[in-house]
């Protein structure tokens, strides 16, 4: 009797929302979807594979496989194209004011990216960056994380003509990873001709569509012909300040999280992805593993399983990191090595693990 109270109806599906349809998001959605009654909110109406989101800006047609509607893997749930701008004890507010009753909540609004809201937009886009690309003889890429060097490859081993300037205002690039990485990374581009420039950095607002000419901090000029601002997307966490969430969130903006991936005090919340205070590097991967634990919690909560019995996350230590460098090479720092060449490529740089991905979705490589 007390397992069906705590199930609602027998045969009755628990109403799951999941906020954010990014990499963790997504996958929270799949993992439950035939287990719970599946709402997942997102901006966009798609699933975009963001470590291989470069690659289109060269070969607009990889963009394809990389951007994936959600309704294709999310057969069993419901799709709901906006942001969550409230939650309160009982809902999930949207953009449009729609309210969504729900039992538990998954969190994983990570990182803020004005991306268009269709699959097509977002592809015509791909193809109007590598218009600008192809149709240029200087570019200037504005950030020297993992963005900026990842594009920078891009274009420097597909466009070896082009003259790419690099301005980071850093004092090394990739500073996410050690400075043995960076310091490989640095001299990999410039012997790929590319112009790094670091502790400098370029006034954004200067910056517009016709301008050809930039001015450094330091006062060089930099004459380029198209410019890509690659600087780091801010959390997106803004929207939960007004919400019942508002003391569960870090000095960063970051969603604090026990450690079976609730957020503090609550037993029905969730958080996973690059939105929690997790010590460890922001990555995709563990981003995926957080979607595991997180929905294997929610399965046993909703059994009226104990709580002793939940899953746990453990933060990763292992540092491990890979940043591609065109098509073939990459740098990666392994827990106690980097390396920087073809046999990292290989591991990254020729598929950027969108095979991998797709399969982890249920769709075809
Ligand atoms: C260039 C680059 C290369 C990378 N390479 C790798 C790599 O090789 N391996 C790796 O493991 N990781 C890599 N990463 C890191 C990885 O991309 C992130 O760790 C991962 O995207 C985090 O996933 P997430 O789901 O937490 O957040 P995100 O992927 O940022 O997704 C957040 C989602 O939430 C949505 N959202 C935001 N606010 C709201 C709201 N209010 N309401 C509803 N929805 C909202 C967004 O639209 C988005 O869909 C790389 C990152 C970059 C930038």
């Amino acid at each position: 009797m007390k397992q069906q109270q705590q199930q609602g109806l027998v045969g009755e599906k628990r109403r799951v929302v999941v906020v954010g349809g990014g990499v963790a998001g997504s996958l929270v959605a799949k993992y439950l979807q035939f287990n719970a009654d599946v709402t997942l909110v997102d901006p966009k109406e798609y699933f975009e594979i963001t470590w291989a989101s470069l690659r289109p800006m060269v070969e607009p047609s990889f963009g394809e496989k990389l951007v994936i509607n959600h309704k294709d893997y999310l057969t069993n749930g419901r799709i709901v194209t906006s942001s969550v701008t409230n939650i309160t004890d009982s809902d999930v507010l949207t953009a449009e004011g729609r309210l969504i009753p729900y039992d538990y909540i998954v969190i994983a609004s990570g990182h803020k990216d004005p991306l268009p809201q269709t699959k097509t937009e977002r592809l015509d886009q791909f193809k109007a960056e590598n218009d600008k690309i192809t149709s240029a003889q200087s570019i200037l890429i504005v950030g020297g994380g993992p963005t900026g060097v990842e594009l920078a490859g891009e274009i420097a081993v597909d466009y070896p003509d082009k003259k790419i300037t690099l301005v980071h205002k850093g004092s090394r690039l990739l500073e996410f990873i050690g400075l043995k990485a960076a310091e490989k990374t640095l001299k990999w581009l410039r012997s790929k001709n590319v112009d790094v420039k670091l502790e400098q950095y370029v006034d954004l607002s200067s910056i517009s569509d016709g301008g050809k000419t930039y001015q450094t901090s330091s006062g060089e000029t930099i004459e380029a012909d198209c410019v890509f601002v690659c600087t780091g997307k801010p959390l997106s966490s803004a929207w939960l300040k007004d919400t019942i969430l508002k003391d569960n969130l870090d000095e960063h903006g970051r969603l604090m999280v026990d450690g079976n991936l609730r957020v503090k005090g609550r037993e029905n919340i969730f958080a996973i992805g690059d939105i929690t205070d997790i010590h460890e590097m922001k990555q995709g991967y563990l981003a995926q593993e957080h979607a595991s634990v997180a929905a294997k919690n929610i399965k046993l909560s909703m059994a009226g399983g104990k709580e002793s019995k939940m899953a746990t996350y453990k933060a990763s230590s292992s540092g491990l990191a890979i940043v591609s460098l065109g098509r073939k090479e990459a740098v990666a720092q392994f827990p106690f090595t980097t390396m920087i060449g073809c046999i990292p490529g290989v591991m990254k740089s020729r598929d950027l693990f969108v095979g991998k991905t797709r399969k982890k979705m249920g769709l075809e490589a």
